[in-house]
């Protein structure tokens, strides 16, 4: 008994620890290429930075603890819908289980957060990833543990409930690691061909959740402008010209 709470302490400790170190190499990265790409983009944001990687790390708890028990749970009890033998479906529902994930993560997200900007939850749950003004690379995690929380559980629970490769898991965690550091650094990084094109009136990229939290309210998806576009929340895409501003500011000081 106490052998098997040592293993799941360990493991969500594990998982902590995999979770804050890709937090830090990732926003991290980001960082740096935002310093190399938009000079000065940052200044003057230090104690918010601060703030954004203390929140960050204290996620990177929560996010660990289901994921810690669930990945010892597959380990030790074979727990989970998780599959290592790529034969094991057909080779079309790799791509479909990847999208599956992804449809199904921003149903959540656009839902809950849509909650979290009723008044009441918005100042316990949400205020603080919108204490970010303007968001950095660092924001990517920057939540309340009770936004934390409806987070860390919509992944953990999928395993159980839609079969998923190991591979595509993998590629499931990064996207939402890329797409959740990308879209809060403060400047696009996709080819405006495909922001402003076919694709982006679909994807939700910097420049949409920039919208966001420039106006506090519209815009709630993740990845995709599905749910905004059929709830009428979609308010289009935003723009850089405050942090261009803050830059030029920069410049002259
Ligand atoms: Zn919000
Ligand atoms: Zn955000």
């Amino acid at each position: 008994m106490t052998d098997t709470v040592a293993a799941i302490l360990l493991s969500a400790l594990a998982m902590t620890a995999i979770v804050g170190v890709r937090y830090l190499i990732s926003s991290g990265g980001f960082a740096f290429a935002t310093r190399i790409r938009h000079p000065g983009l940052y200044r003057g944001l230090e104690l918010q930075m601060k703030r954004e990687i203390g929140w960050s790390l204290a996620s990177a708890a929560i996010y660990g603890v289901p994921a810690g028990i669930v990945a010892w749970g597959w380990q030790a009890h074979g727990w989970t819908r998780i599959y290592t033998d790529v034969d094991a479906f057909p080779l079309w529902y790799l791509p479909v289980s990847l999208f599956l994930y992804l449809l199904i993560h921003d149903t959540w997200f656009y839902w809950t957060h849509r909650w979290m900007h009723q008044p009441r939850w918005f100042r316990i749950a949400h205020a603080v990833h919108h204490q970010s003004r303007p968001p950095t690379a660092w924001a990517a995690m920057s939540f309340h543990p009770v936004e934390a929380i409806t987070g860390a559980v919509v992944i953990p629970a999928l395993v159980f409930l839609i079969p998923v490769h190991v591979a595509v898991l993998g590629l499931v965690l990064t996207v939402m690691t890329v797409m959740g550091v990308g879209n809060h650094m403060g400047w696009e990084m996709f080819p405006r061909a495909l922001v402003h094109g076919p694709a982006g009136r679909w994807l939700i990229t910097a420049t949409h959740h920039e919208a966001h939290h420039a106006a506090y309210r519209g815009n709630y998806g993740l990845y995709f402008r599905f749910w905004d576009k059929a709830c009428g929340t979609d308010i289009g895409l935003g723009s850089f010209a405050a942090a261009a501003d803050r830059r030029e500011r920069a410049a002259d000081g």
